[in-house]
C-alpha cells in the first residue's frame, strides 16, 4: 500500500472522518557537489521517490496534534507556548519549523493529523528536511501563507540549525522544497538560484546504502566547515566559493597542507558541478560520470570523508561495465553512495555491485533505483 494511503487510512481510524489533505516531501540524492553547500556553492541534488507524508485537517484552537506512525507515537503543543528541545526527539522537529515559521512572521493556525515516510533515517538521503519540509507544508495547507520554495527550505534549516542545533547547509532543504519531477537542480547555495537539468537519456540512479554509520559524522563536519572558513579568510574572501583554481594554483603553496587539500577540494567540486550541468544539458552520461568518480577521489583524497565501505561499494559500482561513475553523497563516513547507470542494464547491475560488496566488505548493502520527484507538495484524498 503507498504511504499516502497508509496516512489517509489512519487518520480516518483515528479521526472518523477523511483528511482534508495529504501533504508530501521528498528525501534526496546528491549527484555531485559535495561538502559545497556551506561554502556557498554549488550542489546538483534530485529529490528521489521516498518521502515523508502527513494526513491533516485543520484545527479551531491554536494546536498541533501529530501522530507518527513509524515511531508509534502521539504528541501535542500549542504554537503560542513551543516546549524546548530537550534530547532531540521526532517533535521537536516540528515544534522547530513552527518556531522558526512564526519567527519569520507566519501567521500559524493549528492542525491534527497522521504522520509517515519512508526515507531511511540517518542513511544520509535526509528524511530531517522531508520531515521539516512536510511540516511546512501542512502549516502552508492549515493557515494559508503563500508558499515560496526558497523561503520555506531556509526557514527549515534555520529551525534545523538553531532549533535542533544541528549544524547543515541549505542543500537538503532547499531540493526537498523545490525538487523537480524527472529532473536534478543545479542549486547556487549563495543566491538560492536554481535551474534544472534532466539526467541523460536511458540512464537511471542508483542509490547504494553502504548499510554503516559512523558516529564522528558531526564532529567532523563542524571540523571541515572550520578548515573551509579560514581557507576563506586566508584568501580574503567571504567564502571558497570565490576562490577559483587559477587563483588558487597561485597561491596555494601559502596554505599548510591540509587546509590545502581541504580548500582543492571545494574549488574543484564547484567546478565539476557547473560541468557536470554541461554535461546533463548535452545529454553526455560518459562525461558526467567521469566528473562523479573525480568527485569521489577528491572526497576521498582531499577532504577525507569517505570510509573504507563507501570506498568499496564505489570501486565495485565503478568496475561494473553498466555503470558510467559512482561516487559517495552525503556528509560522508558511512551512509550512501550514488551511481549513473545504464537503465536497461541496471538490474544485473544492482545484483553484482551487491555481491562484490558483500565479498569485499562481508556486510549487505541497500540498493535502490530512483527516479526524481517533485518537491513539497499536497494530494488531495
Ligand atoms: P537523516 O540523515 O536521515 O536526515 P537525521 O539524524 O538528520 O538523519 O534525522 C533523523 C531524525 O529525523 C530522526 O531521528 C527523527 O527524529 C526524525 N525523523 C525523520 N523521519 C521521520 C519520520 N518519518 N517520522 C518521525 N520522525 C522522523
Ligand atoms: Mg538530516
Amino acid at each position: 500500500m503507498s504511504l499516502s494511503k497508509t496516512v489517509r487510512q489512519a487518520f480516518k481510524a483515528e479521526f472518523r472522518e477523511p483528511p482534508a489533505c495529504i501533504v508530501r516531501a521528498p528525501g534526496r540524492v546528491n549527484l555531485i557537489g559535495e561538502h559545497t553547500d556551506y561554502n556557498d556553492g554549488f550542489v546538483f541534488p534530485m529529490a528521489i521517490e521516498r518521502a515523508t507524508f502527513i494526513a491533516l485537517r485543520p484545527r479551531a484552537d491554536n494546536k498541533v496534534l501529530a501522530i507518527s506512525l513509524d515511531m508509534d507515537d502521539r504528541r501535542e503543543f500549542a504554537l503560542d507556548a513551543l516546549p524546548s528541545p530537550t534530547e532531540t526527539e521526532w517533535i521537536d522537529y516540528l515544534v522547530g519549523v513552527a518556531w522558526s515559521l512564526q519567527e519569520r512572521g507566519y501567521n500559524l493556525r493549528g492542525w491534527e493529523g497522521v504522520v509517515s515516510g519512508d526515507v531511511p533515517i540517518g542513511s544520509g538521503l535526509s528524511s530531517s528536511a522531508a520531515l521539516e519540509l512536510v511540516v511546512a507544508r501542512a502549516f502552508f495547507e492549515v493557515s494559508g501563507f503563500v508558499w515560496d520554495a526558497a523561503a520555506m527550505a531556509l526557514a527549515c534549516q534555520a529551525a534545523e540549525n538553531e532549533w535542533l542545533g544541528v549544524k547543515c547547509g541549505i542543500m537538503d532543504q532547499m531540493i526537498s522544497a523545490a525538487g523537480v519531477r524527472d529532473r536534478a537542480l543545479l542549486i547556487d547555495c549563495r543566491s538560492l538560484e536554481a535551474t534544472s537539468a534532466p539526467l541523460p537519456p536511458d540512464t537511471v540512479l542508483v542509490i547504494l546504502d553502504t548499510n554503516t554509520r559512523r558516529g564522528l559524522v558531526d564532529s567532523a563536519y563542524n571540523e571541515r566547515r572550520a578548515q573551509c572558513e579560514a581557507a576563506a579568510r586566508h584568501f580574503g574572501v567571504r567564502a571558497l566559493r570565490d576562490v577559483d583554481s587559477e587563483l588558487f594554483a597561485q597561491r596555494e603553496e601559502e596554505l599548510e597542507p591540509l587546509m590545502r587539500a581541504r580548500a582543492r577540494h571545494v574549488i574543484t567540486e564547484n567546478e565539476r558541478t557547473l560541468r557536470a550541468r554541461d554535461a546533463m544539458n548535452a545529454g553526455d552520461a560518459a562525461t558526467l560520470g567521469h566528473l562523479m568518480i573525480a568527485s569521489h577521489f577528491s572526497l576521498r583524497d582531499d577532504f577525507e570523508v569517505s570510509s573504507p565501505a563507501l570506498d568499496a561499494i564505489v570501486a565495485c559500482a565503478n568496475a561494473d561495465a553498466a555503470c558510467y561513475g559512482a561516487r559517495m553523497t552525503g556528509a560522508g563516513f558511512g551512509g550512501c553512495a550514488v551511481a549513473l547507470v545504464k537503465a536497461d542494464q541496471v538490474e544485473q547491475f544492482v545484483a553484482r555491485v551487491g555481491d562484490c560488496y558483500q565479498d569485499a566488505t562481508g556486510n549487505e548493502s541497500i540498493i535502490t533505483v530512483t527516479g526524481a520527484s517533485r518537491g513539497a507538495e499536497t494530494l488531495y484524498p
